[in-house]
């Protein structure tokens, strides 16, 4: 896929929602300001596909786009906000278990880390929910361009540590920057090659 037949589907705020599960799908994850909505859009080649405004009022939405005619990409909501409500958590907290839990047609889910974070326990939360779905997960290492090349490898080293302890977890690791645009051609293929 190119991003030409990409496009914004919907938004849904309960299972209800979701659209026919007739595509493979793939789900993108990631605590808030780890380069989500740029990754979305650099992915696609559009500019402003996914909303960047991944304000604490939309913490419960998931947002369904178009990625071909064979597959749907997922931008579920940002984690991690330290100001959001408890029961604005709760509410999305169980919408996401009933979603990766649920969904027949979720390939892969990625979980994005901040290159310079590594690995949080708010990823950990993720992941270990992720490995009591039916669902792999793979982590994608995003604004690679902030590290040194020389200090990507212990980052590597942690995630590669963490990931090992996570029985849903795929191994390989994809390293990318939206802003160079680097891993954005291994991660298509990755996607166009589940089905
Ligand atoms: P989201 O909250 O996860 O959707 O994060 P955004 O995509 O809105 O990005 C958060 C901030 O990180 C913004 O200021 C982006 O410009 C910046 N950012 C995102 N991706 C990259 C990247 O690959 N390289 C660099 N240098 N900055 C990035």
């Amino acid at each position: 896929f190119d991003g030409a037949n990409s496009d914004f589907l919907k938004g849904v705020v309960a299972m209800s929602g979701l659209p026919p599960s007739d595509r493979v799908e793939v789900c993108f994850a990631g605590r808030s300001n780890v380069g989500k909505s740029s990754l979305i859009n650099a992915l696609t080649n559009r500019t402003r596909l996914a909303r960047a405004s991944n304000t604490p009022g939309r913490t419960q939405e998931i947002n369904f786009f178009t990625l071909s005619d064979s597959h749907y990409l997922v931008d579920l909501p940002g984690y991690g906000y330290a100001n959001a409500p408890l029961a604005v958590v709760e509410k999305w907290q169980k919408l996401l278990k009933q979603y990766l839990l649920g969904r027949a047609n979720l390939r892969r889910a990625f979980v994005l880390i901040d290159t310079r974070h590594g690995i949080k326990a708010v990823d950990e939360e993720i992941m270990s929910l992720l490995d009591s779905s039916a669902v792999t997960f793979q982590a994608v290492l995003t604004k690679a361009d902030k590290v040194k090349e020389k200090d990507r490898e212990k980052v590597l080293k942690q995630v590669r540590e963490k990931l090992s302890k996570h029985p849903a977890a795929f191994p390989e690791i994809v390293l990318t920057s939206s802003e160079k645009g680097d891993g954005l051609a291994e991660l298509r293929a990755i996607i166009a090659g589940l089905d």
